[in-house]
């Protein structure tokens, strides 16, 4: 690919007010760009003076009027976002000085970039690679400590590395091959091929314990969709105040992808559970009230995770039977609420389903909920070391180079000639680079930074 010949610019601080907003300019006539629009005391000095903020005016290119007083930062290539010589031009926050702003950049010889065309620009031009790329998004997204950790390390280069480790073994395989393709003459050795497939099958383990990082990393990018049910009085709202009065539990609250229902996400030790309708909970203290039976019926069966709410004193009573027939029992945990007013615990039970006994009002035996909740989500995966894979494109890579090295095993095995071999071993090398962008395509690089928003 070649570098890039436009220069680009686009607002990379957030929608809305705030107290600063950033208007990023990357390309080879940045300079050339702002200093067409900048008006500073010290003209020309501050071109020279790279990585310093230099205060001074940002005028309208047409009118000369002044727009906004603002910083702005010079950086010279190569040590920059992108490689390439950037601007940042930091203005008063709110979006009618930096529209204006922005226009005036573009006027003077930008063009408006494309979502993640920063991003992806220091991925073309070797600064990161294509994980790293990602990980800026995840970074963006991330709704807990954990999932920001796992990102941060993808940005570190940790799962790259691995990745790469894997390659050069997927290589020395296809070394081997390649040498007894080019000595036709020499018998089929056996040993050869015990050696073989003993290094591709420590490959597919290796794979296979990355696919499994995987799916535990979709649980903290994802966070687990979680629904409290159970008739009124059960202690439903009680409970959710348990969880959310815990360290650091609100993390985002945001409109659900359901209209009227509003989605939280909260952090049980770094696993994100994103509670439906925590706020007609709070008020009507039912779901189905709020919403009515299709929506409510809709939402049990999108979710992951239902905990059923029961009172330990009542039992499960025949209504608790009626609303327990309409779940999803693999997916529930019991939660027998009020053990503080119950004389006896553990009577309260289901066959085949985990419970535990709680009770909200005392805060007592939540931490065994989230016990469950953890083991659930595979506990205890997310140290900051670990590289977890929460990309599901790295997740459908990872599987594809498996099954190519599975063919690979499973055509050794048939003595099929080493041409043919040398394919799977090929298909899997290159499947691989397409995680870390070495053998990825245009079209995937589109869509991957398609997924950015403006201005990163
Ligand atoms: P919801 O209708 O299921 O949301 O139930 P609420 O959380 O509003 O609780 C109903 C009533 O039960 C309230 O008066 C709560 O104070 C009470 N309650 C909830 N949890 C407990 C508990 O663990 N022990 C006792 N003794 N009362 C509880």
């Amino acid at each position: 690919m070649l570098p890039f010949e436009d220069t680009i610019a686009a607002i990379t601080t957030p929608l809305g007010e705030g107290g600063v907003g950033i208007i990023r300019i990357s390309g080879e006539n940045s300079f050339e760009v702002a200093e067409k629009i900048f008006r500073t005391a010290r003209p020309k000095r501050w071109l020279e003076d790279s990585h310093r903020l230099h205060y001074g005016h940002v005028l309208d290119i047409y009118t000369g009027k002044v727009l906004d007083e603002v910083l702005l930062a010079v950086m010279k290539a190569p040590h920059t976002y992108t490689r390439e010589n950037v601007v940042e031009i930091n203005c008063h926050g709110g979006m009618v000085p930096l529209r204006e702003v922005l226009k005036s950049v573009l006027a003077a010889g930008a063009r408006l970039a494309d979502p993640g065309e920063f991003t992806k620009r220091a991925f073309i031009n070797g600064r990161i690679d294509l994980t790293q790329a990602e990980s800026v998004i995840d970074i963006i997204r991330s709704k807990t400590d954990v999932a920001l950790k796992v990102a941060l390390s993808q940005l570190e280069g940790g799962l790259s590395s691995r990745i790469s480790l894997l390659q050069d073994s997927i290589l020395g395989i296809l070394a081997q091959l390649e040498a007894s393709i080019d000595f036709p003459e020499d018998d089929v050795d056996i040993e050869s091929n015990r050696v073989m497939q003993k290094k591709a099958l420590e490959i597919v383990k290796k794979l296979g314990m990355l696919i499994d990082a995987a799916a535990k990393g979709k649980i903290y990018r994802e966070g687990i969709r979680t629904v409290i049910t159970g008739r009124p009085n059960v202690g439903k709202s009680s409970l959710l105040n348990a969880l959310l009065g815990r360290e650091r539990a609100i993390v985002t609250s945001i409109p659900g992808t359901t209209r009227d229902v509003i989605e939280e996400t909260i952090n049980i030790r770094g696993i994100p559970l994103v509670l439906a309708d925590t706020a007609g909970l709070r008020k009507t203290a039912d779901l189905v009230e709020k919403i009515g039976v299709e929506k409510t019926r809709e939402f049990l069966s999108g979710a992951d995770l239902i905990l059923f709410v029961v009172d330990a004193y009542e039992g499960i009573t025949t209504e608790d039977r009626e609303i327990l027939q309409t779940l999803q029992r693999e997916k529930t945990i019991l939660i027998v609420n009020k053990t503080d007013l119950a004389e006896k615990t553990g009577v309260v039970r289901e066959e085949n389903m985990p419970s535990v006994e709680i009770s909200a009002l005392k805060g007592e035996g939540i931490d065994l909920l989230e016990d469950k909740i953890e083991e659930i989500a595979g506990g205890g995966i997310a140290t900051p070391e670990s590289i977890i894979i929460s990309n599901v494109r790295h997740e459908e890579v990872l599987i594809r180079a498996r099954g190519h090295m599975n063919d690979f095993c499973y055509s050794l095995e048939e003595n099929i000639p080493p041409d043919l071999l040398s394919i799977d071993i090929r298909n899997s090398w290159e499947a691989l680079g397409e995680i870390t962008g070495t053998t990825v395509t245009e079209n995937l690089l589109d869509r991957i930074f398609s997924d950015f928003c403006i201005g990163k």
